[in-house]
Formats: structure tokens, C-alpha cells, sequence
């Protein structure tokens, strides 16, 4: 954003006592006929003042430019967001000075006449907070409705509507004293706030709900991969069953062998002693044939020849 940063030296001790033929004086004459113009045309909208500083935006020709205008040290400090080569302030600092000065020259009469107190604390504005943030300017006087602050409120209400028909933030509050007319655009304001935190709510609510969505599909997701774990596990144990099954068979096969394997040991054993009861006749049967045999040699020896 370009600024532009002017300093004029100023004899005023409050903004509120630059008058329009003191503006017109020292800037030049075109610019300040579209001030006037844009001041008319209630193209100013003041933020906050008091009579050392006025934070303000206009609208231009092609967009809002902001306005700080200081009264400082002797001297007058502008700066606007605008990069217009008028000197010494630009158009749109002459209408923000010129509609404080409309501002606060009624009020500033009016007060005198009712209550002659000190014009400095008279003229000084008192910002109020209006409930949403923004101080407002001057004090709460009468309940009265002018009309002129029921013009100005239906002009700024016609592009308020504009901006919530568009969901864009709501043009500034025109600088009306408080009272019936500006309870009526802090209704309309406080109202379009409500509408912006519900909307907030629902797409919070609208957020949350994805956040849930994702995670039910995270979940089924975890729970797919879990039945093929299942599933595979299942195939592994039939497997393991059918393993199982085959061993039993080849179990049962050995008992079997086994019991033939003892059914031929016994036979082994009976036939075994068989041998052996057959062997102690033939010892018998060699002890027989011994005693034969001694018995033929004695018979030989008496009548073998002399
Ligand atoms: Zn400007």
C-alpha cells in the first residue's frame, strides 16, 4: 500500500476547529472541490476521533482508501492509503476534515448552549464501546430520531444488505451520535455477527464430520486386512490339520509293524528253546553212544590176539 505522508504546519489546537475555509486555503482548489464532493455524497466514514487523531476510510473513485490525520507538535500529519500526487493532503483527507468538521460543530454549539462548562471537555468526544469493539463517537443525548440520521441510515443500509446477500464483511457504521437510529445498525450488525458464528458452528460441525467419515474408512480398512489375516490363517491351520491326519496313518502303520515285529519274536523264542531241548538229547544221545563205545574198545581189548 503506498502512503502518502504530508505535514502542514497547523496553528489549530484541535482538529475540530479546521474550518472549511481554512482547508480550502492551503490545498489545491480541484482537490478540494472533490472532498467537497465525496463529503455530499456521504462517501466519508469515520472510525474513531478524537480532536488529536481521526482514523477514517472514504470511498473513492476505485476502492476505500484509509485516512490517519494527526494534529501534532504544531503541525497537521495525514497519511492515506491512496497514491494521488495532490499536495499538500489529498482529496480524501479534505473530505474526512471537512466531515469532522461538520461533526463536531453542531454538537459542539449545542453543548455550549445547554451547559456552559469548559469548551475543551465539551468538544472532546467521548468514544463509547457500542458492543462490538468499535467505540462510537459522541454521547448518548436524546431518544429522538432525525430524520437526517434516517437517511443516513437507509443509504447505509442499502449496501449492508448488498454485503450480506454476498457474505462480505458489512460497510463501517455511518458517524451517528448514539441513539435510536444507531441501535437500529448495531442490531442489524450484532444480528449479521450471529448469522457469521453460526455459519463458523456449521462448518465446524461440517469438518468434524469428515474427520469422522475418514476415520470409519481407516477402520474398515484395518478390519479387510484383518479378514485376510483370518482367512489365511484358517488355510494354514487345514493345512496343518491335513499334516496332522497323515502322521496319524504313518503312526498306526509302525503299531502295526510293531506288533508283527513281536509276534515273529516269540515264535524266535519258542523255536529257540525247541533247539535247545533237542540239544540236550543229542547230549544224551553222545553220552549213550560214549558208553557204546567203551564198551565195544573193552570187548576188542580181551580178544584182541596175544
Ligand atoms: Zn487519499
Amino acid at each position: 500500500m503506498a502512503t502518502m505522508k504530508n505535514k502542514i504546519p497547523c496553528s489549530a489546537d484541535r482538529l475540530g476547529l479546521l474550518d472549511p475555509q481554512m482547508i480550502k486555503a492551503v490545498v489545491e482548489i480541484s482537490a478540494f472541490q472533490i472532498g467537497h464532493q465525496y463529503l455530499s455524497e456521504n462517501r466519508v466514514r469515520i472510525v474513531e476521533a478524537d480532536d488529536a487523531q481521526i482514523s477514517s476510510a472514504v470511498i473513492g473513485n476505485s476502492g476505500l482508501y484509509e485516512q490517519t490525520i494527526r494534529l501534532k507538535d504544531g503541525h497537521l500529519i495525514s497519511k492515506c492509503s491512496c497514491t494521488l500526487p495532490e499536495e499538500p493532503i489529498c482529496r480524501h483527507c479534505i473530505a474526512v476534515l471537512l466531515e469532522y468538521h461538520r461533526w463536531s460543530q453542531p454538537r459542539q454549539s449545542r453543548k455550549s448552549k445547554d451547559t456552559p462548562r469548559d469548551v475543551k471537555a465539551t468538544t472532546q468526544p467521548e468514544p463509547q464501546s457500542n458492543g462490538n469493539g468499535a467505540p462510537t463517537m459522541g454521547q448518548s443525548s436524546s431518544a429522538d430520531v432525525k430524520l437526517s440520521e434516517v437517511m443516513v441510515f437507509v443509504e447505509w443500509l442499502q449496501p449492508a444488505i448488498k454485503a450480506i446477500e454476498q457474505a462480505q464483511s458489512m460497510p463501517l457504521p455511518p458517524p451517528i451520535a448514539p441513539g435510536e437510529v444507531s441501535n437500529w445498525i448495531q442490531t442489524i450488525r450484532n444480528l449479521e455477527d450471529r448469522r457469521r458464528d453460526s455459519e463458523e458452528v456449521q462448518l465446524k460441525l461440517e469438518s468434524d464430520m469428515r474427520d469422522r467419515e475418514a476415520y470409519v474408512a481407516r477402520l474398515s480398512q484395518q478390519l479387510q486386512a484383518s479378514t485376510a489375516e483370518a482367512k489365511t490363517a484358517q488355510a494354514t491351520s487345514q493345512a496343518l490339520q491335513q499334516e496332522l491326519a497323515t502322521y496319524k496313518v504313518a503312526l498306526s502303520k509302525v503299531a502295526e509293524l510293531s506288533g508283527e515285529v513281536s509276534r515273529y519274536d516269540g515264535q524266535l523264542k519258542s523255536m529257540a528253546q525247541d533247539f535247545s531241548s533237542k540239544g540236550n538229547q543229542l547230549d544224551r544221545l553222545a553220552g549213550s553212544c560214549k558208553q557204546v563205545a567203551e564198551a565195544l574198545n573193552a570187548i576188542t581189548k580181551q580178544t584182541a590176539p596175544r
